[in-house]
């Protein structure tokens, strides 16, 4: 997990990664965020802050009215995430608990790709796919079900393969940055080192890794025009593991998109500008705007 103790004006006063013990099951998971955010509390207080709110972010499905959060990964079922966190850090402070993605949507909106935009989406292709969609200038979150676009089908026939989630054919099956490594895997029998290594092997001509990668890059345009139609972005911010392959993925997508568009506005496509440390540092601004909400005026940490 990424974490670190971050200003009112955005500024990153320190920053560390932590393992997360997912091997060890959804309470040692937990465990490990509390002590995290007990021991980063600690610290600020050591170096003289005080720290005024509490921001974490988490994959999964929040339900906000409860502050339990439901995550497969995690091992998480229903977790009292908010609770355990109020009651580690105390009632005095402000916890604020969102997704990980809409928090790096929002970072992304307050200081990266996003900046200016009223309607934009961010869309990271790493392990999964999930986007944060801005929408008439708020970040939408459906209660803490939407954004799943990873999970809508793009892939028919027999070519869908089934999904963690259920379902068939869904984009994340053929185009998250986990999916090029697996479907490079089957398709030649030879096991690589992710996505990065099919992107690799793309700009050596491997015409395997160019199969995956035009089939993914079909889905992926499919998703982005149909997301152009529905809600109209003017920006569209992509992120995760494979943007690492830079115009090889940018350039195809934005022309893909320009061609199937008739009478839609045409988003930019870009890539997002914040990298791993989007959520961690969406996580800051959500908090720091519940303090500002709450309270206005000061500026301390
Ligand atoms: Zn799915």
């Amino acid at each position: 997990m990424k974490c670190g103790l971050v200003a009112a004006d955005g500024a990153v006063l320190h920053r560390e990664t932590r393992p997360t013990p997912r091997e060890a099951g959804g309470r040692a998971v937990l465990s490990a965020l509390l002590e995290t955010v007990v021991e980063l509390a600690q610290k600020a207080a050591a170096d003289g802050h005080r720290v005024r709110a509490v921001g974490v972010v988490v994959p999964g499905i929040i339900n906000a009215e409860r502050g339990t959060v439901s995550a497969e990964n995690l091992a998480w079922s229903d977790t009292p995430v908010l609770a355990e966190l109020q009651a580690a850090i105390g009632l005095d402070q402000q916890v604020l608990l969102a997704h990980d993605v809409r928090a790096g949507g929002y970072a992304e909106l307050r200081q990266g790709a996003l900046t200016g935009t009223t309607n934009s989406l961010f869309l990271p292709l790493g392990t999964g796919i999930a986007a944060a969609m801005v929408v008439d200038g708020k970040l939408v979150s459906g209660d803490g079900y939407a954004g799943e676009l990873g999970h809508t089908r793009f892939v028919h026939g027999s070519a869908a393969e089934q999904c963690a989630c259920g379902q068939w054919g869904c984009l994340e099956t053929i185009a998250s940055a986990a999916a090029l490594a697996r479907r490079y895997a089957v398709r030649t029998g030879r096991v690589v080192d992710g996505a990065r290594e099919v992107i690799e092997l793309l700009a050596q001509g491997d015409a395997d890794a160019a199969v995956v990668w035009r089939e993914a890059l079909a889905a992926l345009t499919d998703a982005l025009v149909m997301y152009t139609t529905l809600v109209a972005p003017t920006r569209i911010a992509i992120g995760g593991g494979l943007v690492g392959a830079g115009e090889t993925l940018l350039a195809p997508l934005r022309e893909g998109v320009h061609a199937r568009l008739t009478f839609q506005r045409e988003p930019e496509i870009v890539a997002a500008e914040l990298g791993e440390e989007a959520g961690m540092l969406g996580a800051a601004w959500m908090a720091w705007d519940r303090v500002a909400a709450d309270e206005s005026g000061e500026e301390t940490v």
